[in-house]
């Protein structure tokens, strides 16, 4: 039962009223059927006597599922929104219709120059657009699709608006896949590479660092990830799948013409991803069948009721987006999962990871010696001073207080050492160098890590992938290896680094619960193993003990001193004063921005000040 209320967690479904009779566990060789299945049905279909207008329309599912995947990973997992993807569609089509139709070339040399063509147009205009933020990104998108959509109609040589025709067929090993049926097989390939590899990178080092780019991009770069980097990576495969879906287009249809690379298109891409569910690689299959279904009955159905020859499936699609934006916001995929999943729940991932080798470790700095120098710091906002001139010393080996009432500065004393926020004024050295000015994964990669005071986590991924994602600057996956699936043996090492913290942490039992279901305190024991996941030499701790029971406080306290034991340094922020004062070894209070004393907890206690700033401001 156990196991199943897990899983339940995992696929994140409500468990109906009669799930715990009507779930049953599946044999792992029976998930591993229904893939196998869904493949040898694609593969025979075009065997069977289904009628060619069921295999035409299986193909355009096909190519407009490969640039759905594509916002999928862009939209729905990175959260960047792109109407722009039939542009590169379109690129992806006139690169190898010119060179096939115009020279005479291979198919296959289009479809290499056009990845290429691709790639380069999608990382300039990456770099001009992905640091933009809100909704100044989707406008940039509708700006160069326009752009890249009148060039092509404008070229001489790409046949302004009539395009290019006779397109040669796709020649594979001497077979010319001029058939439907033929070419059907080639772009069911792709599409299902495509999903595979998609579905892979999600699952992985650089994956866990791409689902953060949704909502904790602050956690991820304190962390060590450069966001901007993974964003331009996911701009780029994106682009990359709709310049193959052209590829296919362009070969399929043997003639181009700008009209299908479109706006309009472009936003129908962004249909189909929104409708099969932006976050889910099968959804968008899904979301392509759907798509393509609707709109071909719409074509034939709306002009006999309305008399007359509009676009009006156009209005329709945009009201049944309006209407699953408002009732499914997350699409058709997560839905039919939900289902699948109460009544056969996912097993727990499955524990590959004993016996992995350890990840590397830092030395950590001899006991006693300057870890962390902190020299009138100041931070504004606007006419609030937040942190005023404050100084202060820490040394390797020792667990130190930041304490004072609420509102006193210490969170963003935190976020300034940390380097998330950037100091008006004032000097900064950790480990031995100036740190002063470095971004957050400048200075996590010098050994600080941190939790926040509001829990900062990836809430649908299971709290293992989370604390996996604190390893991040001790592993190197790439991208594409982790697409490739040749990350195992890493990503093992990760996992039991990961169920080693939790452990540390009594967390053993959460390993495969989605980190959004968790209690507040289970969460931020969660932050702890993720931050201690990265090996650090200096943790920082916002409010560690903040929704703990007693006991879970005591268990935190002895896990603690252990650290230190081990040569690890802490600076932790605390309201729970019975916590702070027998664990810390010296104490910094402060009180409107300002530090007030320094001291062992014992002189702190003793300290009339300190009373003041507590009784003037409590009571
Ligand atoms: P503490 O953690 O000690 O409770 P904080 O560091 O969170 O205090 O806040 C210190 C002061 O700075 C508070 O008055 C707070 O309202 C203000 N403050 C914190 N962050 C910001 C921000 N991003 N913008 C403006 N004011 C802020
Ligand atoms: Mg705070």
């Amino acid at each position: 039962m156990a196991a199943d209320r897990s899983s339940m967690m995992a696929s994140n479904a409500k468990p109906a009223p009669d799930a715990a009779t009507s779930a049953t566990v599946l044999p792992p060789w029976s998930r591993r059927l229904a893939p196998a299945l869904l493949v040898a049905v694609i593969a025979l279909l075009p065997l069977l006597p289904v009628p060619e207008f069921w295999i035409t329309q299986l193909n355009y599912i096909g190519m407009f599922a490969l640039v759905a995947l594509g916002l999928v990973l862009l939209t729905g997992v990175g959260g960047l929104t792109s109407f722009g993807q039939a542009a590169f569609v379109g690129v992806g089509a006139y690169a190898t219709a010119l060179l096939s139709a115009r020279y005479g070339l291979s198919p296959w040399l289009g479809l290499v120059v056009g990845m290429a063509v691709t790639l380069v147009i999608s990382l300039v205009l990456a770099l001009i657009t992905l640091r933009m933020s809100g909704h100044y990104l989707p406008l940039a998108t509708i700006a160069w699709a326009l752009s890249l959509n009148f060039t092509i109609a404008n070229l001489e040589v790409l046949g302004k608006y009539d395009g290019l025709l006779g397109v040669p067929a796709i020649e594979l090993f001497g077979l010319s896949l001029a058939d439907g049926r033929a070419i059907y097989y080639l772009i069911w390939l792709f599409a299902i590479l495509g999903a595979i590899a998609v579905r892979n990178l999600l699952d992985s080092r650089p994956g866990r660092a791409i689902r953060a780019l949704g909502g904790a991009t602050v956690m991820a770069e304190s962390m060590g990830v450069s966001t901007f980097r993974y964003k331009v990576v996911i701009f780029l495969i994106a682009a990359q799948l709709a310049s193959v879906s052209g590829w296919l287009f362009a070969h399929v249809q043997r003639t181009v013409n700008p009209s299908p690379f479109g706006l309009k298109m472009g936003i129908e891409y962004l249909f189909m991803a929104v409708v099969g569910g932006v976050s889910s690689v099968w959804g968008a299959f899904v979301g392509a069948g759907v798509f393509k279904i609707i709109e071909d009955q719409l074509k034939e159905l709306l002009p006999r009721l309305l008399g007359s020859n509009g676009n009006f499936e156009i209005i329709v699609l945009g009201v049944v987006l309006v209407l699953m934006l408002k009732y499914a916001p997350k699409g058709l995929w997560p839905s039919l999962q939900a289902w699948i999943a109460r009544r056969w729940p996912t097993p727990p991932r499955a524990r590959d990871w004993d016996g992995a080798a350890a990840l590397p470790a830092r030395a950590k700095p001899e006991a006693g010696t300057v870890l962390l120098k902190v020299d009138k710091l100041r931070k504004q906002f606007g006419g609030l001073v937040a942190v005023n001139d404050v100084s202060f010393e820490l040394r390797a080996g020792e667990i130190m207080g930041l304490i004072g009432p609420n509102g006193a500065g210490k969170s963003t004393t935190f976020n300034l050492i940390s380097g998330v926020l950037s100091a008006t004024s004032g000097q900064l050295h950790f480990a031995g160098e100036s740190v002063t000015g470095l971004p957050s994964r400048q200075i996590a990669r010098r050994g600080l890590s941190r939790t926040f005071q509001h829990v900062k986590m990836i809430a649908d991924m299971t709290v293992l992938e989370n604390v996996a994602l604190g390893g991040y600057l001790r592993s190197r996956s790439g991208t594409g290896r982790a697409m490739l699936r040749l990350d195992r043996e890493e990503e093992r090492r990760l996992f039991a680094e990961a169920e080693a913290q939790l452990r540390r942490i009594g967390m053993q039992d959460h390993l495969h619960e989605l980190a959004g279901n968790l209690a507040l305190g289970p969460q931020r024991l969660m932050e702890i193993a993720r931050a201690l996941c990265s090996d650090p030499s200096l943790l920082l701790l916002d409010e560690p003990a903040a929704g703990l029971r007693l006991k879970e406080k005591q268990s935190l306290a002895a896990v603690l001193r252990q650290l230190r034991a081990e040569g690890m340094s802490i600076l932790l922020v605390e309201h729970d004063m019975d916590f702070v004062m027998g664990l810390t070894d010296r104490i910094v209070v402060m009180e409107f921005g300002t530090k007030l004393i320094e001291g062992t907890p014992a002189e702190v206690q003793a300290s009339p000040e300190v009373r003041a700033a507590y009784l003037g401001t409590e009571h």
